[in-house]
């Protein structure tokens, strides 16, 4: 029996509704495989604990989550609460604690969805972004002087070291090497910028060297905007900073169809700690308790998670099934269907039971 212990913190508003249609697919997996086994524990922190407890999560929670292989979060946001108390106070510190400096968001359009992009379908956009999780423009570092008077100066410190630098490169270099074209773009602003970004470039080259086989060119980040808008096919693997990647992901976000499928991996790749998965989606109270959310991401996420444990036929078979399913135009409408989360959700599971994997990654 392969058996892998999952921390399930679905947290607020269609957080729980996605984590949940998730753990439904998990338990079809384990049907359809016998021999794998998922023993998941759900932890209700988030908004309504924090209001609670005054906290998102118990003091402790890292020591408790440490133990765990993985994580599989859903959102958190609420209408009551803060931004900075929410984010700071639960995911962030995960990401944090947890060293995930890795997130890769991978972007393709499924089929049966449509791109707002005209003549780009399935095949035409099929990327990898990394995004750097642990430092560069939102390192924490700044300060206000002179507060509220006319020489008031803001700065906001954009830290990047050679570690945290070279440890990105080698992760997307190294992820590039394993997709079919073995191509990476690494993205900057190293014309206007002139230190950090262009260590970056230093340092990219000297990592390329590790990989002869991978083919890279550099891009600055705002023409990078251009060329995913109008030349998608010619982009594979990306990488950029933690600012430029979270910018640059939900435009690909947009461009694949909807935030609604977008799925996002938190990796800490040496694997002293357990890794994040999640929606990139928030909270989104408009449509919380209505049924309607798109579970997609969430599959998409877990697909990620069962990849990360070495669960490579049974991430094949999710994706398959959640692909089929969104061919057969069962979807949600925020891509257009008229199906309910639910009605998703168990067309995906009978489709995990008929569908064959095949050897190749589709991830
Ligand atoms: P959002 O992602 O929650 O929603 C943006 C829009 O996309 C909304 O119209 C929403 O209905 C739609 N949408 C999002 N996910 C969907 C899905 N799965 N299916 C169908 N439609 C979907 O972003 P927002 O409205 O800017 O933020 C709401 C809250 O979420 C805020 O508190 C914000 O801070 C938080 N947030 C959290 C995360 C996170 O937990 N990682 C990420 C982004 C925003
Ligand atoms: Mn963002």
């Amino acid at each position: 029996m392969r058996t892998y212990s999952i921390a399930a913190i679905p947290a607020d508003g269609i957080g729980p509704e996605v984590i949940n249609a998730g753990i439904q697919l998990l338990r079809s997996l384990e049907q359809r495989f016998p021999g794998l086994q998922f023993n998941i524990q759900q932890f209700d922190w988030g908004s309504d604990y924090y209001k609670q407890h005054g906290v998102m999560m118990p003091e402790n929670g890292l020591e408790v989550l440490k133990h765990f292989n993985a994580i599989y979060f859903g959102a958190v946001g609420a209408a009551d609460v803060p931004d900075h108390i929410t984010l700071w106070g639960l995911r962030l510190p995960i990401c944090q604690g947890f060293d995930q400096y890795a997130n890769v968001r991978p972007t393709r359009v499924l089929p049966g969805i449509s791109s707002p992009l005209r003549n780009c379908g399935p095949g035409d956009l099929d990327w990898i972004i990394v995004r750097e999780n642990s430092e560069g423009e939102y390192s924490g570092h700044g300060g206000r002087a002179h507060r509220g008077l006319p020489e008031e100066v803001g700065t906001e410190v954009a830290i990047f070291t050679r570690t945290g630098v070279t440890r990105i490169m080698r992760y997307a270099f190294s992820l590039a090497q394993s997709r079919p074209r073995k191509q990476l773009t690494v993205v900057t602003k190293s014309n206007a910028q002139r230190h950090g970004m262009v260590m970056w470039d230093e340092i990219a080259a000297e990592v390329a060297q590790e990989f002869p086989d991978v083919s890279w060119d550099k891009m600055l980040v705002d023409a990078m905007t251009v060329r995913m808008t109008l030349h998608p096919q010619s982009l594979d693997t990306i990488v950029a900073t933690n600012l430029h990647a979270d910018i640059l992901s939900d435009l690909a976000g947009a461009l694949a169809g909807s935030l609604g499928v977008a799925p996002t991996a938190n990796i800490d790749p040496e694997r002293r700690f357990p890794s994040m998965f999640e929606p990139i989606h928030g909270s989104a109270f408009d449509i919380t308790g209505k049924g309607i959310a798109n579970p997609v991401a969430s599959f998409w996420t877990a697909a990620q998670m069962l990849e990360h444990l070495g669960e490579h036929q049974a991430a094949e078979t999710l994706m398959q099934a959640v692909e089929n399913v969104c061919r057969a135009g069962i979807k949600t409408p925020d891509v257009g269907g008229s199906a309910t989360t639910q009605q998703v959700t168990d067309a995906v599971a009978a489709a995990i039971m008929q569908t064959s994997a095949v050897a190749e990654s589709v991830l």
